[in-house]
C-alpha cells in the first residue's frame, strides 16, 4: 500500500445518482484506459517500481511506465499503451492485474477514483465524469429530476481548503443553484434553458457591484423564460460556425476525430474548412434536419438524458468558477458549447442504439471533461470571430 501523505475526510454533497455507481470492470466496452495518456505521480511510480509482487506482475510493471516528457511530481511518468492502446495492466478478462494480485490501494490515484471527481474550492462536491460508460448509462436510466445529497466521503488526495473568500463562495452557491434549477426546468425546451441561464449570466456581469449582483440573483424566478438581447445570426450562419467550431476542435483530438471524419461525408461538407460558408453548407443543414427528426423518432427520451448530462457536467466543471475562471460568461459559453456538440453528434452518429449514444457521449466528455476545453472556448471563438450570442445560437440544433 502506498504510503498515505493526505487523508481528507468531509461530508460532500453529491447528485442522487452517486451512490449508485460501481465499474462494470471486463463488462465495460470502452474501459477508462483505453487510448487514454493516464499519468501517475512520482510517489506513486517508484512505489510501483519497488513494490514486492510476483516475477509475472513485475515483468508488466517494469514497462508499463515511462517517463513523462516534462515530468513533473505530480504527473512524472506516463502508461507505455499496448499494441491494442490499452493499459498493459489489463489482464485478458478485462480487470487491472495489479488490483487483483494487490488490491485497490496498490493502484494509482487516478485509477482508484476515476471516475469521481471531488471538489473543495466553494464546499464539498463530487460527481462522476460523463466520460464513463457507466456514469452514461446512470444518467440515460435517471427519469426524475436530480437532487443533490450529503455524503461523507474519505479520500487519500490533497484537495485544497475551501475558498476563505465567503462573498464568493456565496455568489457561486446561489448562481449554481439558480442553473441547476433552470436546466431542469421541463417547462423550456433545453436551447430555452440555456438561453435563459446566458441571459442571466450577462446582467448579472453587468451589475455595477457584486452587492447590486447579488441583489438581481435573489430575485431571479428559474421558471421564468429569459430572452437574450442583441443580434443573432441566421440559423445557415450558425450552423456554419458551428461546423468550423466542431472541425477546429476535433482536428487532432484522439477520442473525436475519426467520429467528426465520419460525420463530413453523410452531410456532404467541403473537404476544408476555409470553404465553409453558409452557402456551401446549406445541403449540409437539411440534411442534418433531417437526422434530428429521425434522432428524435429514435431517442423519444432524449431530452431527459440531455438535461442529466447538462446537469452532471455543471457539477463536473465547477461551474460557474473553476480554479482558472471567475468570469461565469466564459464559463457559460463553454456549457452552451458542450451543449451543442452533444446534440450534433448524437444526432449525426447515434444509431438507435443506447450503447452508440453512450459510446459517443463518453468520448465527446473525453475532450470536453479531459482536456483545457473551457480555455481553448475563448480561444476559437476570438480566432473564427464568433461573438456570444453565436455561440449560444449553435445550441439551437
Ligand atoms: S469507463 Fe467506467 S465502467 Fe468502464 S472500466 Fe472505466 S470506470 Fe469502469
Amino acid at each position: 500500500m502506498l504510503p498515505v501523505i493526505f487523508m481528507s475526510k468531509h461530508v460532500f454533497s453529491v447528485p442522487d445518482y452517486y451512490p449508485a455507481f460501481s465499474c462494470k470492470c471486463a463488462a465495460c466496452r470502452q474501459t477508462c484506459c483505453k487510448g487514454w495518456n493516464i499519468s501517475i505521480t512520482m510517489q506513486e511510480y517508484f512505489h510501483l517500481l519497488g513494490m514486492n509482487c510476483s516475477p509475472a506482475l513485475r515483468r508488466r510493471l517494469d514497462t508499463a511506465f515511462h517517463p513523462a516528457d516534462h515530468p513533473e511530481p505530480h504527473r512524472y511518468a506516463v502508461i507505455t499503451p499496448n499494441w491494442r492502446g490499452e493499459c498493459p495492466l489489463l489482464d485478458e478478462d478485462g480487470l487491472c492485474i495489479l488490483q487483483k494480485e494487490c488490491g485497490e490501494n496498490a493502484m494509482s490515484g487516478v485509477c482508484r477514483y476515476y471516475p469521481r471527481t471531488p471538489k473543495s474550492r466553494f464546499g464539498y462536491t463530487c460527481t462522476l465524469t460523463g466520460s464513463c460508460e457507466r456514469v452514461l448509462e446512470l444518467l440515460y436510466d435517471k427519469k426524475e429530476p436530480v437532487h443533490m445529497i450529503p455524503l461523507e466521503l474519505t479520500w487519500d488526495i490533497d484537495l485544497p481548503a475551501p475558498d476563505p473568500n465567503v462573498q464568493l463562495t456565496r455568489a457561486w452557491q446561489q448562481l449554481r443553484l439558480l442553473a441547476f434549477d433552470i436546466l431542469q426546468n421541463r417547462m423550456l425546451s433545453l436551447p430555452a434553458r440555456l438561453e435563459t441561464l446566458s441571459c442571466h449570466v450577462d446582467q448579472l456581469m453587468a451589475a455595477n457591484s457584486n452587492a447590486a449582483a447579488m441583489q438581481l440573483l435573489e430575485a431571479i424566478d428559474p421558471a421564468d423564460l429569459c430572452r437574450q438581447s442583441g443580434d443573432f445570426p441566421t440559423q445557415s450562419a450558425a450552423f456554419c460556425a458551428l461546423l468550423q467550431i466542431i472541425d477546429w476542435l476535433c482536428d487532432g483530438s484522439q477520442s473525436m476525430e475519426d467520429i467528426w471524419l465520419s460525420c463530413r461525408a453523410p452531410l456532404q461538407l467541403p473537404a476544408s474548412r476555409l470553404d465553409f460558408t453558409p452557402e456551401n453548407t446549406h445541403t449540409a443543414l437539411r440534411l442534418y434536419q433531417q437526422k434530428a427528426a429521425e434522432f428524435a423518432r429514435l431517442y423519444p427520451q432524449w431530452e431527459a438524458y440531455y438535461e442529466n448530462l447538462l446537469i452532471n457536467h455543471l457539477l463536473d466543471d465547477d461551474y460557474p468558477f473553476s480554479e482558472r475562471h471567475e468570469d461565469v460568461r466564459l464559463k457559460q459559453e463553454a456549457m452552451n458549447l458542450t451543449y451543442a456538440l452533444l446534440r450534433f453528434f448524437g444526432v449525426m452518429y447515434a444509431d438507435g442504439t443506447r450503447e452508440s449514444l453512450v459510446d459517443l457521449h463518453a468520448a465527446c466528455f473525453h475532450l470536453i471533461e479531459h482536456s483545457n476545453f473551457d480555455d481553448l472556448i475563448p480561444r476559437m471563438a476570438a480566432r473564427l470571430n464568433l461573438n456570444e450570442n453565436t455561440l449560444l445560437a449553435m445550441a439551437q440544433f
